[in-house]
Parts: structure tokens; sequence; C-alpha cells
């Protein structure tokens, strides 16, 4: 009998038979979500020999909501996704106009969902533009509630822009804003709660996985009060609630101010070796710059919404993945989440059947892990990789490929089926 997926003492519980609503999604959606959809359920036929099936919903947000209902976004779609508390989706087309900004951020907001969760690996076969993508292996948990995107912005000119000007001005006694009369505003709000919340979130994932680091990105340099918060917000969380399972490096720097170098370099190995979680942060530029150079000292990271942004793009194309990557916004308190294909619309390529339903499928396996089902999404993984390393791939890797056989949308879905072993 197909039921909810429930949430209990912080953990999900999920039926064998759980419903599990979607989002086919705009232009090449209506390409990739079928297919992608038949992968994902061969892989938990072939996993558990039938015992697990999950009945798909088919809910509406973007066009097809629109023509239907005349809402971009309907209540009932927001109200399955908190009913049924996973599910998954296809990209949407942002409206032009009607005051939406994004209907991702749109849902994103309307369940609290504060975790965007970029895995970044590299499937062999899958060309990049770096000598060793397969030292990239990475988990970005980008914050997706605050910072800058929260969209509190201001146009030079307008009335509202001016008294926030005057405010700042002459109640607060600014005065390094260069250019006032011309002046743009946005304000950038980092919170000690959603601070606190996100690294909590990258620790657990971090212990439970059994990764070796989480390395916090920031630029608290210069955003002091902001970015500089969130990274000491993120230290105390290590220290306060993990303190047996993380070793900090202020605790690091603490050991090399009172007992020296040595001594603390041993403290660290020793924390290592125990399998302790290493807790580190840098700078958002020179991580740019790190990632590229040595990926492999990387493991989980925790920043907020604009690095986060900027992080995911360019570790995904390190891997030649920016069109394949998966990404799930997920609220670890209550258990909500949405699985989501990264890349857009495509609208030049829509119908024609020639999209790559990667990061579709990808998104799925991603569901699958958080759902406990793990042994579909290993076989999901697996097929996939053992697809691209046969050469036959869609027109986008087909482009980037030697010696590739170029497949439809439909028949690489097929090739995957067929590799599950
Ligand atoms: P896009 O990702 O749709 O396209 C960028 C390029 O990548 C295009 O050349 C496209 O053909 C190619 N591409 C993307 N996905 C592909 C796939 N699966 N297979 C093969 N090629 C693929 O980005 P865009 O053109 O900037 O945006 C188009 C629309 O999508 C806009 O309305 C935008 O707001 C929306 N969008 C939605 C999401 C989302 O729902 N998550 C994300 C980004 C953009």
């Amino acid at each position: 009998m197909s039921e909810k997926i429930n949430f209990w003492d912080g953990k999900l519980i999920v039926p064998d038979q759980p419903i599990i609503p979607f989002i086919e999604g705009d232009g090449i959606g209506k390409d990739i979500a079928v297919h992608s959809l038949k992968v994902i359920d061969a892989a938990v036929a072939y996993a558990y020999n039938g015992d697990k099936k999950i009945e798909w919903k088919e809910v509406f947000a973007g066009e097809k909501a629109f023509n239907q209902t005349g809402s971009w976004l309907p209540d009932e779609t927001v109200d399955a996704f908190r009913e049924y508390r996973v599910g998954i989706k296809g990209p949407l087309t942002t409206p032009i106009g009607g005051g939406i900004r994004s209907l991702n951020v749109a849902l994103r907001q309307s369940l609290d969902l504060f975790v965007c969760l970029r895995p970044v690996r590299w499937f062999k076969g899958v060309p990049s533009p770096v000598n060793h993508p397969e030292n990239v292996n990475m988990f970005i948990f980008r914050e997706n509630t605050e910072d800058i995107y929260a969209g509190i912005e201001y146009m030079y000119g307008e009335e509202d822009t001016i008294k926030l000007r005057d405010f700042l001005i002459h109640e607060l006694g600014v005065n390094k804003i260069r250019f006032p009369e011309t002046s743009s505003f946005g304000i950038k709000s980092i919170s000690k709660e959603g601070s606190e919340r996100l690294v909590r979130a990258a620790i657990s994932y971090a212990v439970e996985q059994k990764l070796p680091s989480v390395t916090i990105v920031h630029k608290g340099n210069i955003m002091k009060f902001t970015e500089g918060a969130f990274k000491n917000w993120g230290y105390q969380v290590a220290e306060q609630e993990f303190s047996t399972q993380t070793f900090t490096w202020p605790t690091y720097e603490r050991l090399v101010e009172e007992k020296g170098k040595e001594y603390a370099d041993n403290a660290l190995n020793e924390a290592r070796e125990a399998g302790l979680v290493i807790i580190k942060d840098v700078i958002t530029d020179a991580f740019l710059q790190e990632t590229l150079l040595r990926p492999q000292e990387y493991s989980v990271i925790a920043t907020m919404n604009l690095n986060g942004d900027y992080i995911s793009d360019q570790l995904a194309a390190m891997v030649g993945g920016i069109g394949i990557a998966p990404g799930g916004n997920i609220n670890y308190l209550n258990g909500y989440a949405i699985f989501e294909a990264t890349h857009g619309t495509a609208p030049k390529i829509a119908g024609t059947g020639q999209a790559n339903p990667a990061s579709f499928i990808l998104s799925g396996a991603m569901m699958l892990d958080y759902m406990g089902w793990n042994a579909a999404s290993d076989l999901i993984l697996q097929a996939l990789e053992d697809t691209i390393t046969q050469r036959k791939v869609t027109a986008d890797l087909y482009a980037l490929m030697e010696d590739a056989s170029l497949v439809s949308t439909e028949r690489f879905a097929e090739l995957i089926i067929r590799n599950m072993k």
C-alpha cells in the first residue's frame, strides 16, 4: 500500500511504497523527466527485487501550472511537497514580470529548505578541463535562505533608497559611500541561527558519512560581521555540539601557541587517525585557487548563499559536469526536501529529444540516498558511469568527446537501465 514519508525524532520514516511528488518542469523538463523516472524506478526494482516501489504523483508548477490554473506555483503544489515531504523537480521557466523572482526561490522559501546540497564528483569518461578530475570529490552545503540573495535591494534614485541613504549618512554616521547621489544598495543579512543550522547540517553529514573534513568558506577578512561571524558561529557549533567527533583549526592554533608546532601537528595527526572530522576555514578567493591546485584536500564545504553559488559552478565545471550536476534543497530539521536538475529549461533544444537527462537522474540518486535507499542509488551511479565509459552520450557530451556515439535522451536512459548490474 502506498504511504506518505514521515519524520520522527530527527529521522525520515520511509515506507516500502512511498508517494513522491514530482514536477516535470518546463522546456527540456518534458523531455527528461519521463525517462529519468523510469531509470529511478528500474534501479529501485533491481536493488530490492520488487519489494520497494515509488508511487509518483505529478504536481504542477511553471508553464504547465500557469496554463491549467492561471498560477505559476499553485498552493496545492507547495502543499503536496509539505504533505509527502520528499520530492523531485525538473527545471522551471522564470516568469517575466508578475512579481515572482524565481519559482525555485519561492519553493525553497515556502518550505524553508535551508541547505542547498551539491555533491561534486567526476564520472569516468566525462571530458574535463583539469588534469586530475578524479581528485574532486566534494559536498557543498550552501545556505539557501539568507545573504545578499534574500533580495533586499534598493535602486538608486528611488524614494526608499534616498531614505535609506540619508539614514545611513545622518543617523549612523556612515561616510564611506563614494557616490551617494547615484548609489544603489543591497543588504546582506547573515544570522546566528541561519549560520548554525547550516554548519550543523554540514558537520552531521561529514560525521555520518565518515568524511575527513568540513571547510567553512567565507570572506570574513573583509565582511567581518556577516561572513566573519558565520565562520565564528560555525566553529562554535563544532566545539560545543561535536566536541568528541571533530578537531577544529582554532584548537590546532591554540596548541601551537601553548605547546609548540610539533605537539600541535601530532595532535592533528592523531585526530585524523582517530577518524575525527577536521573543521577548518578558508577565505573564498584562496579557496577557488586551492580547489584547482589541491582539490583532494577538501571534502564537505559549508558556506553562505552567494559564495555557494560561485563555488558550485566552478567545482561542477572542473568535473565537466556543469550540465549534469545534481542538487537537493533540504530542511534537515523537518525532513522536507526537493531534489532538482540544476540546469535551466534549455528552450533551444526543448522537444528535440537531445537533452541530457543525467542531472535529473543523479538528483534522483541523491533523493534515494536521502531516503536511505542507497543500494538503488549506487546502481544508478554505476550504470551511468558505465554508459559514459562506453561512450554512448547525448549531444552536449558528444560535442566534447572523441570517438563517442550520439544517442537520444530516451536511448541514453534505456542504456543506463540496461547497464544496471
Ligand atoms: P540553461 O541551463 O537552460 O541553458 C544553458 C545552456 O546549457 C544551453 O546551451 C542549453 O542548451 C544547455 N543545457 C542545459 N541543460 C542541458 C541538458 N540537460 N542537456 C543538454 N544541454 C543542456 O540556462 P538558461 O538558458 O540561462 O536558462 C533558460 C531558462 O531556464 C530561464 O527561464 C531560466 O530562468 C531557467 N532556469 C531554471 C533553473 C531551474 O529551474 N533550476 C535553473 C537555471 C535557469
